[in-house]
Parts: structure tokens; C-alpha cells; sequence
């Protein structure tokens, strides 16, 4: 039986995965410290003889017997990235050199949840995995898009000085059942705030745009490129190259929810950035993978997860 480490497993995507994992006839250890996640994600598995959950830290070691290990520990949002910046950084960078330590000794697979934000601003539309990026190292997401860049370095460098056998995905938003209703990112604020009536908050003029991929889309992807020829290393893109301004995703929450909400417009974060894209050839050709849940769809399912939660 595969042996499976998922750290940050308590959070959005990774409780998605460990379900995934589980359906698919895995031993999954759920490594969490419950920074962002949050224990009801996690219920549905825990009577699983299958599923241990064990609270744990990833800056500090973990000595586990595992096959193969998933990174997905690191708050994603900016306002939790944000709210204890040095202790993003730790998580990215020290949990990066641990996880990885781990899969060295026992010459474990080890995949790391990578983000488009490496790219940062970026001048290449769409933003193809040979894109260096363009990062501000001093401002306010740096923590989280320098803390991720490192990890990349570590990741190649245990490959190339320690022939540990990786797999790196750079993730574009994603969203679904289980994002956090407090988290700040766009797709859970305009679904409650449809849902409670409350004023969509625009930042900006709404024109930025972004590429949204369902949750179930993405784990895919993850499972695929974990079960890959161990010469694809990545960096792999991986996301809905269907790309849209921030006023017409309001527009589509406002249609569906059917809410009389009204929009107002509040600043732009500091280096927000103006367009994001997925260029997904890579993904395609080599995994076989496209997305294939369409906005509409995956905004009703998680429409329905957040009337749950909220209006109760
Ligand atoms: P999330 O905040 O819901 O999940 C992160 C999980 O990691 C949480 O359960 C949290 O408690 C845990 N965690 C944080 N710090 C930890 C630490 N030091 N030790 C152990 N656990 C820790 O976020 P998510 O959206 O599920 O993101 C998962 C991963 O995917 C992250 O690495 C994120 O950077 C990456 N990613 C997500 C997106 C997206 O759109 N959701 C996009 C790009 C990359
Ligand atoms: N590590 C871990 N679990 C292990 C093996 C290593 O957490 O099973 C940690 C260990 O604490 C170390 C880090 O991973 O700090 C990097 O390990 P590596 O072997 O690369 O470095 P070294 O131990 O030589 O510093
Ligand atoms: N955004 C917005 N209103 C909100 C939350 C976010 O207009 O209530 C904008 C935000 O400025 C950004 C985009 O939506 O341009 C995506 O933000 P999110 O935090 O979800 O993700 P990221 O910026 O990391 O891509």
C-alpha cells in the first residue's frame, strides 16, 4: 500500500487531496498545524483505519515512514500570508529543507505546491513555466512569493546535489468547497457577500484580471504529475487558462446567487498583480491534463458549500 504524507492536508486543497487519496486506495498521514485549516475539512476521513492525522509544525523535523510526500503546508491567501509574514517565510524555507530532508533519507517522492505568484507582476502573457518572473523582494507578498521562489531552489538543488526525486507545480487560483470564508480571496468575499446581501468589495477598478480552476480539476493535476515519469521535474503550470476581470466574476457570483448586492470599489493592494494566465501546453502534453469543470459549474458547488457555512 502507497504511503502518502500531505502536509497543510487540514487546509483547502490538501483535504481535497487526502479524499482523493484515500478513494484511491492510500495510507495518508495528514500533517497539519492548523495555522488556516481547520479540523471540519478533515472530519469525513478521520473514522478511516487508513487516514492518521498527526499536529505538527513542517518548520520543525518530522520523522515519518512514508512513499511519498505532498508540500502543500503554507498559509495562501494574502491575509493570512500577511499576518505573521516571518513565519510564512519560515514555512516556505524551513519546511521546504525539512520535507525535503525527510524524502532524502527515504528516497521518498516529493511533490511542492509552487504558485503562479513566482511570476509576480509579470510582463509574459500568458505566463509560460520559462517565465523568470517579476518579484518585488522587499514589499508586503514577498514573504510568500520570495518564500515560494526558495523552495523552487531548494527543490531543484536536492534534485541536482542530492538526486532527491521531485515534482514542483506551480498552482494559479483555485477555489472550491472548503475555502475559508475569512481568508480575503476574491472567490469566497463575493460569495458571501452576495449571499449575505453585504457590498461586493471591488479592489481597484475591477479590471485585473485572473484565471480561476476548480478544486477538483487541480488535484487531479497534483496526482497526475506525482504518478509521473520521475524525469518531469516541472516546473509545471497548472490552472484554468480561462481568464477574466475581477468585475466579471462579481457579475457571474451576483447572477447565480441571484443577490441585490451592490458593488463598490475600494484600493488595490500594494502589488496586486494586473493579469494572471496560465499557459498550460506543458500540463497538456505531458500528463494529458486540461481543466474540465467550467466556472459556472464549480462557482454552483461552491455557492452551495458557503450557503452552509454562512447562513446558518
Ligand atoms: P490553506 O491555507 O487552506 O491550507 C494550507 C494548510 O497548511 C493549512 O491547513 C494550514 O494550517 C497548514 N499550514 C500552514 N503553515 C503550516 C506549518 N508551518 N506547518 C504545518 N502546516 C501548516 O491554503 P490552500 O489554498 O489549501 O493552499 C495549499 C497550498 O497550495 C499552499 O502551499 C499554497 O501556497 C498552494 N497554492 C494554493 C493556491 C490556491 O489558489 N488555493 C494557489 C497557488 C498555490
Ligand atoms: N529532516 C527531517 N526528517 C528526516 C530527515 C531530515 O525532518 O527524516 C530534517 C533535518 O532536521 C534537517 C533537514 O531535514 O534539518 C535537512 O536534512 P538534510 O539531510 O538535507 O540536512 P542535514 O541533516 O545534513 O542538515
Ligand atoms: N479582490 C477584489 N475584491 C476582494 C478580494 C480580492 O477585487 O474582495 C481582487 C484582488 O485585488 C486581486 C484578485 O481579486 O486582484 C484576486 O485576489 P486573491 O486574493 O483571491 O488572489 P491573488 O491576488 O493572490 O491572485
Amino acid at each position: 500500500m502507497n504511503r502518502i504524507l500531505v502536509t497543510g492536508g487540514a487546509g483547502f486543497l490538501g483535504s481535497h487531496l487526502c479524499d482523493r487519496l484515500i478513494a484511491d486506495g492510500a495510507d495518508v498521514l495528514c500533517v497539519d498545524n492548523f495555522y488556516t485549516g481547520n479540523k471540519a475539512n478533515i472530519a469525513p476521513l478521520m473514522g478511516n483505519p487508513y487516514f492518521e492525522l498527526m499536529r505538527h509544525d513542517v518548520t520543525f523535523p518530522l520523522y515519518a515512514e512514508v512513499d511519498q510526500i505532498f508540500n502543500l503546508a503554507c498559509p495562501a491567501s494574502p491575509v493570512h500570508y500577511q499576518f505573521d509574514p516571518v513565519q510564512t517565510t519560515k514555512t516556505n524555507v524551513h519546511g521546504a529543507i525539512n520535507m525535503l530532508g525527510l524524502a532524502k533519507r527515504l528516497k521518498a517522492r516529493i511533490l511542492q505546491a509552487s504558485t503562479s505568484e513566482v511570476y509576480g507582476d509579470p510582463e509574459v502573457h500568458p505566463q509560460t513555466e520559462d517565465y523568470w518572473g517579476r518579484v518585488n523582494p522587499i514589499g508586503i507578498r514577498s514573504c510568500y512569493d520570495e518564500g515560494k521562489r526558495c523552495a523552487e531552489t531548494l527543490f531543484f538543488d536536492y534534485h541536482r546535489q542530492h538526486q532527491v526525486d521531485i515534482k514542483v507545480v506551480r498552482i494559479f487560483n483555485t477555489y472550491g468547497p472548503r475555502m475559508h470564508p475569512n481568508d480575503g480571496r476574491v472567490v469566497s468575499n463575493f460569495i458571501v457577500q452576495a449571499l449575505k446581501g453585504e457590498d461586493i468589495t471591488i479592489y481597484g477598478d475591477g479590471q485585473q484580471t485572473r484565471s480561476f480552476c476548480y478544486v477538483d480539476d487541480l488535484i487531479d493535476g497534483l496526482v497526475r504529475m506525482m504518478n509521473s515519469q520521475s524525469s518531469l521535474t516541472g516546473p509545471v503550470n497548472m490552472g484554468n487558462p480561462t481568464e477574466m476581470t475581477m468585475l466579471e466574476l462579481a457579475e457571474n457570483v451576483l447572477r447565480l446567487t441571484a443577490s441585490k448586492a451592490r458593488l463598490v470599489f475600494k484600493p488595490l493592494p500594494q502589488d496586486d498583480p494586473k493579469q494572471r494566465q496560465p499557459d498550460i501546453a506543458m500540463a497538456k502534453s505531458q500528463l494529458g491534463w486540461e481543466p474540465k469543470v467550467a466556472l459556472v459549474d464549480g462557482l454552483k458547488e461552491t455557492i452551495a458549500y458557503f450557503k452552509k457555512i454562512v447562513l446558518v
